[in-house]
């Protein structure tokens, strides 16, 4: 599988003088900004960023589209990939699965693009073990000013019940717990900021490959 990607790559680009792109995964709390932030981020086009669009079964939201932010599909649709190997990871939150497809990245890695991972904690886990010892790989964390602010931006992009807001606020708390597992904290505290910081950060971990 891997090779046939590595074949139809190399028919296309000159590998000589590419290096692999990072693998970027970002983290932090439902609601704290990841999406906002990485398509702020992704304005950068020196960064060379793909983005990796996860497979997930819960609902879309308005505004959403498939194959945009996710791949919307069944559960049994999600079952098969895990069976067939195809997901990177996966994980269930908040009632609902969400997994990497595994072939996209190292396709786009090998292209030289820099791939970012917008996923859960215990995702990250599951992808650090897998890419354990290679170079390239940068792990941020994006943490809300207050839990407070998290709470109101969770309300305000009117996608939830309070049932599911309560169940995202609580797992707010345990990943936050978890922010020292990251290379980089960043607070989202204003937009601009925190994509500036986040673009800082790739800028030095592409300078330092
Ligand atoms: P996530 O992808 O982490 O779940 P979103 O990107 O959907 O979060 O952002 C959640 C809400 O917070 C959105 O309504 C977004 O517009 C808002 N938001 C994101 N960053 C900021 C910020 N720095 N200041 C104020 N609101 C923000
Ligand atoms: P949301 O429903 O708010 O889009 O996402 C809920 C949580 O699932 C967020 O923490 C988000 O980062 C995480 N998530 C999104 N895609 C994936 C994925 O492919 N794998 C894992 N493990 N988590 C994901």
């Amino acid at each position: 599988m891997l090779y046939s990607v590595v074949k139809k790559v190399q028919g296309s680009y000159n590998f000589a003088n590419m290096k692999k792109g990072l693998l970027i995964i970002m983290s932090g709390p439902s609601g704290v900004g990841k999406g906002t932030i990485r398509q702020k981020v992704m304005e950068d086009k020196d960064l060379n960023l793909f983005f990796s669009v996860s497979v997930t079964t819960r609902q879309k939201r308005e505004g959403e589209m498939h194959g945009r932010e996710y791949y919307f599909i069944s559960q049994d649709e999600f079952d098969k990939l895990i069976e067939e190997g195809k997901l990177l990871e996966y994980n269930r939150y908040v009632g609902h699965s969400y997994g990497t497809p595994l072939a996209p990245i190292e396709e786009h890695r090998l292209k030289g693009e820099n791939v970012v991972l917008e996923i859960d904690v215990h995702g990250a886990t599951q992808v650090l073990s897998k890419v354990k010892g290679q170079q390239g790989v940068v792990t941020i964390f994006l943490l809300p000013p207050s839990y407070e602010e998290l709470e109101k931006r969770i309300r305000g992009r009117c996608t939830e019940n309070d049932d599911t807001i309560q169940m995202r606020l609580k797992q707010a708390r345990d990943e936050i717990a978890q922010k020292g597992n990251y290379m980089y904290n960043v607070i989202n505290d204003t937009l601009d900021r925190c994509a500036d910081e986040v673009k800082k950060i790739i800028h030095k971990e592409l300078g330092a490959l």
